[in-house]
């Protein structure tokens, strides 16, 4: 197992008094699974992505990661975020160098296997190029190959396609999921977007209300071999949305 979560219990201490955001949260991920995180507004997803990527710490349980503990911001854990966070005054090659570049990584070996991410997917011929040359997809994918360039463990993107419009997102999130695949990327998305988790996934853990604990798992796996977009015509699909959004008792 790469990730290990036993029990995570976190409580915010602020002015305003204790929040309880995790009570007991335990999950374990394998090598290469992608997996999301859904469950009702303030529930407490960001917190848990926070822990797990070494920014929250928690009062009880334990993380681990290779069976390590985590106990701090580490290389091994990748963030990537809601907005793209490019430089736009630099090159697409040197905004995907970034990461590497602020850990005294830059060297001919790992600039090369950088070049070929571009190549792979088809952003080589805009190295030179600056962000706003991109469309949002461009854009996002050159985010991602930034993100995967320090070759992270685990990858944990916090609602990464919440800033683009639905056809867009439909698109895009299809590209990343073809990215993190060929990869064999080990990922945990949180999203609010019952759909996305189900047409990405290979397992949905849907939490409670506030204070978290995991109310139930879905197991995607055997739709693996489909695209996002096969995937939203196949009738497991329905299935699965459908029992997500009862357990998830929205209110409208
Ligand atoms: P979600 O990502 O599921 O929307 P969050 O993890 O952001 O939920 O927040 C869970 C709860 O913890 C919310 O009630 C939120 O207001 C509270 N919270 C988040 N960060 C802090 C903080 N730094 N201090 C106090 N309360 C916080």
């Amino acid at each position: 197992m790469i990730i290990q979560i036993r029990s995570a219990a976190l409580t915010y201490q602020s002015a305003d008094g204790e929040v309880e955001a995790l009570r007991d949260i335990s999950l374990h991920m394998a090598e290469g699974e992608l997996c999301s995180l859904v469950g009702p507004s303030g529930c407490g997803k960001s917190t848990l992505l926070g822990a797990i990527a070494g920014l929250e710490k928690l009062d009880s349980g334990s993380i681990l990661v290779d069976g390590q503990e985590v106990c701090g911001p580490s290389p091994r854990i990748g963030l990537m975020p809601q907005r793209d966070q490019l430089f736009e005054w630099k090159t697409i090659e040197d905004n995907v160098m970034l990461g590497l570049q602020v850990r005294r990584q830059d060297t001919p070996e790992n600039r090369q296997r950088v070049m070929e991410l571009l190549r792979r997917y088809g952003l080589a011929e805009f190295a030179h190029k600056r962000p706003g040359q991109l469309s949002g997809g461009m854009r996002q994918r050159c985010a991602m190959i930034r993100t995967l360039a320090v070759e992270p463990r685990i990858l944990l993107l916090d609602e990464p396609f919440s800033a683009l419009d639905y056809q867009t997102r439909l698109a895009v999130s299809a590209d990343i999921h073809a990215i993190l695949r060929r990869e064999g990327q080990t990922a945990l998305m949180v999203t609010h977007d019952i759909a996305e988790a189900v047409s990405m996934s290979d397992r949905v853990f849907v939490l409670s209300r506030r204070p978290a604990v995991v109310k139930t798992v879905h197991d995607l796996s055997p739709l693996r071999d489909l695209t996002p977009l096969q995937r939203r015509d196949h009738p497991s699909f329905h299935i699965h949305f459908n029992a997500i959004w009862k357990e998830l008792d929205i209110h409208v």
